[in-house]
């Protein structure tokens, strides 16, 4: 019993966008003890119930162990041949463009690095998209038109030190516990006032100083109202807003528009008036404010525009990347900012470079790409809409579970048993994606606890994630998978990675190359890291520029925006209005989302009975008074019914939701709970910016079963 505990690997958490550091202890026997890294920036030792689960999730119980071809077991070399031959034949036949990729927030910087210099720059395909797209696309095209560049402005100590925290569309006290904790310290220490702006109240309205539940889809009426209130109230900080931004009086006229005062706010949002003054007051008074946004804002068809609205509210204020101030969007999954950063969205090229001539040039040069693209690919939605019609013929998905998680789930179901050649990477084996159709290539991923490589935090903060587990039967690294097929189709040269830290040398120097300062997203400060340094990496924030070799914690205080005159935009944002009517067939609006313990599609955390326990089945919760219109108890089974499909789940009556408002998560699957699945309701109209789906008020229906 007196043993010495074994050293501890320090990685991090695989879960949300916060990005904890972790400590395993591996047993020797598959399992590990879980620890919080007390040395981590972003949770001081700290695990929230996910994290502190994951040790009860390691089993190899359901793991992808070997490849195989149409569920009969192949060899690696056979199957990697079968791929790159497969996709060249579609390439040559329909194109290079038939060919796509959909990658996954849950991958490593380097595997997303090696699939978007594949597709891009040697296949010659457009179509990489990533599960990002239904998760922070509207944030990044609001930074990019905001700042000229993907950027978050601050970092976690801002939540220390603001004196006003606003949550917008976040439930952080379950989605971001950690961070969470952090903003509540900060109450208990200096004060700090927590506002959550949610049409649901959550766990975090509940703790909210002020909860203010506007009707769903009018965030940006509230921070049109905002700027109007901040402008007549001599708020605008004239000196920030001369310097360095630009557009400012066409924005407000819009707002003016929109909500000119707040009587006009209260009635578009559906908030009492004097809680639209009270709060107006607070970010006018407040000068070390934060406005935290997430999916409530992102999953939107206007996304891009809320997040412009909340941005436009800081910039006028000049409250921006100065501590304990700034609009931050937290990243929902552990890896949407590394995807980020290497290219890995349609709209995106390379290390934050879009489709410019000369940045597709210095691409093309960099990598030696014979067949770099030069303009934007398809976007999730679009991209399984054209497999849809017969134009994309090869897919290769890793690391995701569209057939659950993307809007109108079943046509993108059957759309991918339309296809060609489906390539799937993937560590588990019963996923519905992985069963969608039996001819699939289904190549062993790694897991968690395997994997060897990087992940960037919603505060740009990029930590190593390291194996501590052997690798269970043929399971192989998927930017390994990538390169391979990269060789056989011809680019040995452009494709010979060593190791995981070769990979990411290569995206570093990349970040840096002919980079004098015009760009945001700088890494070439680790360019020329050696194996042993990268072996022992302590957790960094971009940028990371060679010529300082220091990070930057905030950034834009005093401008130096990365638009062409280095001002920020005021983003002049339309009325809002919801995409979709309802009507006398489809009534409600169902809202998806998730629960405090699980993650994505239950592949992880449907392994520990202790996180299960907290929410054992699928569920949506409806108000009082619609239960009683409709006849449903509590713990009754009803059918939702969309004009997509239909979802039978168990009742939970609460006021927490607003009347004619459904909420149901979104974690359940076909492999877990047959008929409650939600993704396939979901009605996914497109931000038109951003192309991330409508996830959040779909025209839905309910009755009992
Ligand atoms: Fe993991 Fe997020 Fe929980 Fe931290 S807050 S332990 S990153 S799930």
């Amino acid at each position: 019993d007196l043993a010495p505990l074994p050293e501890p690997v320090r990685t991090t958490c695989p879960y949300c966008g916060v990005g904890c550091g972790v400590l395993a202890r591996p047993d020797g026997a598959g399992g590990a003890g879980i620890e919080g890294d007390p040395e981590h920036p972003a949770n001081f030792g700290r695990l929230c119930s996910k994290g502190s689960a994951l040790g009860e999730t390691l089993g190899l119980d359901d793991r992808v162990l070997h490849p195989t071809i149409a569920g009969a077991r192949v060899t690696w070399d056979h199957a990697l041949d079968t791929v790159a031959e497969r996709f060249r034949r579609v390439a040559e036949a329909h194109g290079p463009d038939a060919v796509a990729f959909y990658l996954s927030g849950q991958l490593l910087t380097e595997d997303y690095y090696v699939a978007n210099k594949l597709a891009k720059g040697f296949i010659g395909t457009p179509h990489v998209d990533t599960n990002s797209r239904l998760c922070m696309s509207s944030s990044v095209a609001a930074h990019r038109r905001a700042f000229g560049s993907d950027t978050v402005p601050g970092c976690y100590e801002d939540l220390d030190q603001a004196d006003l925290v606003v949550l917008v569309g976040s439930n952080a006290a379950w989605c971001h516990p950690i961070l969470f904790r952090r903003m509540l310290d900060a109450r208990a220490k200096r004060g700090t006032r927590i506002v959550t702006i949610d049409p649901r109240r959550t766990q975090t309205g509940e703790e909210a100083d002020l909860f203010l539940g506007l009707k769903p889809g009018t965030d940006a009426a509230l921070f049109s109202g905002l700027l109007v209130h901040l402008a007549e109230t001599g708020a605008v900080d004239e000196r920030y807003v001369a310097a360095h931004t630009a557009g400012f009086e066409a924005a407000l006229e819009r707002a003016r528009a929109i909500a000119p005062d707040s009587a006009a706010t209260a009635a578009l949002t559906g908030l009492a008036e004097a809680d639209v003054r009270h709060f107006f007051e607070l970010v006018r008074t407040t000068p070390r404010v934060v406005t935290a946004f997430s999916q409530g804002v992102n999953q939107s068809a206007q996304g891009t525009d809320k997040a412009n609205a909340i941005i436009n509210c800081h910039l006028a204020t000049g409250r921006i990347g100065k501590p304990g101030m700034g609009p931050f969007s937290l990243t929902g999954q552990p890896n949407a900012m590394g995807g980020r950063e290497v290219g890995g969205l349609a709209n995106m090229l390379a290390a934050h470079m879009h489709f410019a001539p000369e940045e597709v040039d210095l691409v093309r040069r960099f990598w030696g790409a014979p067949r770099i693209i030069t303009g934007e690919g398809l976007k999730a939605v679009s991209l399984f809409e054209a497999i849809e019609r017969g134009r994309i013929k090869a897919l290769w998905v890793m690391g995701t579970n569209p057939a659950v998680s993307m809007p109108r789930a079943d046509r993108v179901r059957a759309a991918m048993r339309s296809l060609d050649t489906l390539v799937i990477a993937e560590a588990v084996a019963t996923t519905d994606t992985v069963r969608v159709r039996e001819d699939a290539i289904v190549l062993p991923a790694l897991a968690w606890g395997e994997k060897d490589g990087t992940v960037t935090n919603s505060e740009r903060r990029i930590s190593r994630q390291r194996p501590f587990l052997k690798a269970p039967g043929e399971a192989r690294a998927d930017w390994w998978m990538l390169a391979q097929v990269g060789r056989r189709l011809g680019f040995a040269k452009e494709f010979a990675w060593p190791n995981a830290a070769a990979v990411f040398r290569e995206h570093a120097a990349l970040s840096g190359f002919e980079n004098a300062g015009s760009r945001d997203f700088d890494l070439s400060g680790l360019a020329d890291i050696t194996d042993a340094a990268y072996a022992g990496q302590r957790p960094v924030q971009w940028p990371l520029p060679r010529r300082t070799r220091t990070s930057e914690a905030r950034l834009f205080a005093n401008g130096g925006f990365f638009t062409r005159d280095r001002r920020a935009r005021f983003v002049a944002v339309q009325k809002p209005a919801l995409a979709d009517p309802t009507s006398a067939a489809f009534p409600f609006r169902l809202n998806t989302g998730r629960v405090r313990d699980h993650w994505h599609t239950l592949t992880r955390t449907g392994k520990s009975p202790r996180l299960s326990a907290h929410r054992a089945v699928p569920f949506v919760e409806v108000h009082p008074d619609d239960a009683a219109r409709a006849g449903l108890r509590e713990g009754d089974l009803a059918r939702v019914r969309t004009p997509y499909g239909a979802a039978v789940l168990e009742v939970m009556v609460t006021p927490g939701v607003q009347p004619g408002v459904l909420f149901a998560p979104m974690h359940w699957s076909e492999a877990t709970a047959s008929a409650g699945r939600v993704g396939a309701l979901a009605q996914g109209a497109v931000d038109p910016v951003s192309g991330q789906p409508e996830l959040k008020a779909t025209p839905a229906a309910i009755a009992p079963e």
